[in-house]
């Protein structure tokens, strides 16, 4: 009997990749309207590299950006990057299609919802109260926050607790098949890979750890409902 239902954040719930994709060119555009002598697939191309190699939380990408192309330091152009960047980001920020009907449906079927995400806790954060999101969640375990990552199963085994349910009555969706997919199954859980974004045609070796592969958001209340009422009617049988 499925009772909680987990979900990762980037890619599952909140169309992150995109936005930061679209958040960047428009940065290198705005850097370029301000002065940066440098064709737009030059920086784009250095940007991504510096990204790779620094993670996307580094906090000094365009500076680091006007070093690796052998510009002088010039915090106009860093200035620039920073508003088209985060002018984007609030405006763009966008929950995955079908989002937030899938999780009224959910909790009208009086499942309890949780998020597993890797990252920042307050750039997690800051995605879940734009998009208004919270009053969903009972609980957020975020990585950086708890000291350890996915798909470690330490970090499955604190949402569990959390929630005082076992793994059995829950279920993890997530874009990732090795970090949500592989961490979950590897502590119990139902599995449900979310089939979308950049990770869509990747990490294609974990794939036995999915119980189920979805599309659209919203063929998961459906999953639910199947795996519960397979649940009850085997309860009938056991009780006559
Ligand atoms: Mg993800």
């Amino acid at each position: 009997m499925i009772k909680v239902v987990f979900f990762d954040l980037d890619d599952t719930l909140v169309d992150t990749t995109k936005l930061a994709e679209m958040a960047r060119k428009n940065a290198i555009e705005n850097m370029i309207r301000h002065g940066l002598p440098v064709d737009f697939d030059t920086a784009y191309n250095e940007l991504l590299e510096l990204i790779s190699e620094y993670g996307s939380n580094f906090p000094h990408h365009f500076d680091y950006l006007l070093r690796r192309l052998d510009l002088k330091y010039n915090p106009k152009l860093v200035a620039a990057g920073v508003i088209a960047y985060h002018n984007t980001k609030f405006a763009h920020l966008k929950e995955i299609r079908h989002v937030r009907k899938a999780l009224l449906k959910l909790k009208e079927m009086g499942l309890r919802l949780g998020i597993i995400t890797d990252g920042n806790p307050i750039k997690q954060w800051e995605k879940i109260l734009r998009l208004d999101l919270d009053d969903f969640f009972e609980h957020v375990v975020i990585s950086d926050f708890e000291g350890v990552k996915k798909p470690h199963p330490k970090i499955y085994q604190k949402a569990l607790k959390i929630f005082k349910v076992n793994a059995e009555e829950t279920i993890m969706v997530g874009d990732r098949l090795y970090s949500d997919i592989y961490g979950a199954k590897r502590v119990g859980m139902h599995t449900v890979w979310f089939r979308y974004g950049k990770y869509a045609n990747r990490e294609l070796e974990y794939r036995k750890y999915a119980d189920y592969e979805i599309k659209d958001i919203l063929e998961l209340p459906e999953i639910i409902e199947v795996l519960n009422s397979a649940h009850s009617n085997k309860k009938v049988h056991a009780n006559r």
